[in-house]
């Protein structure tokens, strides 16, 4: 990573011009070393930013799709160009490995910018609405969508490219303008795409990057037309609350525990690999990593000994490309929860078969890939989220138990059932309340950007991607033309006995008919 900090001191500067007072220090979570310092922006600041994006928000609404299409495609082009500064960046706040960045961040944008510049204006056209209502027969009706006009969008550390910075690609696309609040702790890799669209030629004002603490986003919240806000339900919750005190609109994508089902008769190969690779990518740090598993009895033992296995084998550390397979923990804090579960399940009864300690490392922050066993509900590692690489596995006596089981969580975000009976595993996965489930397979749901992703229960409000991730940015609004009518229908005013006989005698005949069963 050498030179990185030059680059990021640059990207800093690029930071908005009303620089507060206040600064807060980026780390290194994989050596523990400041890197940069970035401004903590007030309330004052975000007001003068929501001042400027409103601004110039109707300039770029009026470029059309076309317009900025153009500046979307340039910044996937970009994307790819300048991918390993980016991935440097994102490595040096994050610690993750560099195909964890590789494959789940720079695919992700650069997918991202050319999905939503190819499909805003469809997802976004006038919709023709057909109705049986008698009293808009021979009209129009018709559905648009109208960008709201300024966006806030907050994010987490795990993800900085693409649980961040990747909500702001559709609400551009659609025509707003949008404020981005990276989370404290990843603040550098919004900074530096600032810069790319800067350079594809978004103009002044319409995306913005607010860096700061929690109280940036609260400001935030106070500002905007409507929040796309990703983190934990905790905050989820608060910024929730916050919006009600204006009616601000909000969609939430929260916490999760996923669950994973190994049924009897399971490729166990393939679940262990799944299982494992999930569990661990991204060092655990992924909303939708696979966060429990349930065996049915027979295959278990089959099960966790190639889970053990492979898991032996995972190199960790900050090492180049091929060289290491799991990187270090992002958030500090988030490195004594994972001890915590760990430590607690210990002392309920579990085993662990692989790590369970924070290892050997020079500094940073670190975890090492875990393997539980003989867990249950009792523990938290089966039961809050664990957001480490920890794989605790348990085994079941048959799927209503693993279903139970699975559904026994506050949290619905995704979910993976494996099985060779696909018509069974499905089956089984239309029983788990989750927002999204995978059979043979988990994550990979996400990349399709033709599919929303969001959570059931406490995981989450509203989704991404598809039609819904668009139109969320925009007001719906419904339209009526009447082109041909006569001066008056018969049921204005004044009232009449004789027309008010007619019209209800023609309510009994279309709606008096129907069966009295
Ligand atoms: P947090 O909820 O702690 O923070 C999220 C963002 O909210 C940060 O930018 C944070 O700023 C900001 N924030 C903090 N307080 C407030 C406030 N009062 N008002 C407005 N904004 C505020 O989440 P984490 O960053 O710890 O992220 C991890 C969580 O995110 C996990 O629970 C994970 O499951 C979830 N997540 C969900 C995803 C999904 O799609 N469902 C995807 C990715 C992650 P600051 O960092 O400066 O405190």
């Amino acid at each position: 990573m050498a030179g990185i900090e030059e680059q990021i001191q640059d990207d800093v500067a690029a930071a908005p011009a009303a620089v507060a007072p206040k600064e807060f220090a980026v780390e290194n979570p994989a050596t523990g070393e400041v890197i940069a310092h970035c401004p903590d922006l007030g309330a004052e600041e975000i007001a003068a930013m929501a001042r400027r994006g409103r601004e110039v928000q109707p300039a770029w609404e009026a470029l059309g799709f076309e317009g900025r299409g153009r500046i979307l495609r340039r910044m996937q082009k970009w994307v790819i160009d300048h991918q390993e500064e980016v991935i440097a960046v994102i490595r040096s706040e994050t610690g993750k490995t560099y195909e964890d960045a590789l494959i789940a961040e720079i695919s992700y944008g650069a997918a991202a910018f050319g999905f939503w510049a190819t499909n805003a204006e469809n997802y976004l056209a006038d919709e023709k609405v057909k109705s049986s209502a008698v009293l808009v027969k021979g009209k129009k009706l018709m559905l648009r969508y109208k960008p709201l006009g300024l966006i806030g969008v907050i994010g987490p550390w795990n993800y900085p490219l693409t649980n961040s910075f990747g909500d702001c690609i559709p609400a551009l696309a659609a025509g707003n303008s949008v404020i981005l609040k990276p989370s404290e702790i990843t603040p550098l890799t919004s900074l530096k795409l600032a810069e790319g669209l800067k350079e594809c030629g978004i103009p002044d004002g319409v995306f913005q990057v607010a860096t700061g603490l929690g109280a940036t986003g609260a400001a935030l919240v106070n500002q905007v037309d409507m929040i796309m806000f990703t983190g934990s339900t905790k905050t989820g919750k608060q910024v929730m609350k916050a919006a009600a005190d204006t009616l601000t609109a909000v969609s939430l994508e929260l916490g999760g525990k996923d669950p994973l089902i190994v049924l009897a008769d399971a490729d166990v190969d393939r679940a262990a690999n799944t299982a494992l690779y999930y569990g661990m990518f991204n060092g655990g740090q992924t909303c939708i990593s696979i966060e429990r598993v349930y065996v049915e009895a027979p295959v278990y033992d089959e099960f966790v000994s190639k889970v053990t296995e492979k898991a032996k084998a995972l190199r960790q550390g900050a090492g180049a490309s091929g060289q290491v397979d799991v990187g270090s923990m992002t958030f500090p804090p988030q490195v004594d929860i994972v001890e915590k579960h760990v430590e607690d399940a210990k002392a309920k009864g579990a085993r662990v078969v692989v790590g369970g300690s924070r290892g050997e490392h020079a500094g940073g922050y670190w975890y090492e890939p875990t393997v539980l066993v003989d867990v249950d509900h009792t523990m938290l590692a089966m039961t809050e989220e664990t957001f480490g690489p920890t794989l605790p596995i348990m085994k079941v006596r048959d799927e209503e138990e693993a279903i139970r089981l699975a559904n026994d969580s506050p949290y619905g975000l995704g979910a993976s059932v494996f099985g060779k009976d696909i018509k069974h595993a499905e089956s089984v996965a239309r029983r788990v309340d989750s927002g999204a489930v995978c059979i043979n397979d988990a994550l990979v749901n996400y990349t399709a950007l033709e599919l929303p992703m969001g959570g059931a229960k406490a995981s989450g409000l509203g989704s991404r991607h598809g039609a819904g991730g668009i139109r969320k940015y925009c007001q719906q609004q419904a339209m009526l033309v009447t082109r041909f009518a006569t001066k008056k229908d018969p049921h204005m005013y004044p009232y009449n006995a004789k027309m008010t006989g007619r019209l209800s005698k023609f309510f009994k005949f279309l709606y008096g008919r129907g069966s009295r069963d």
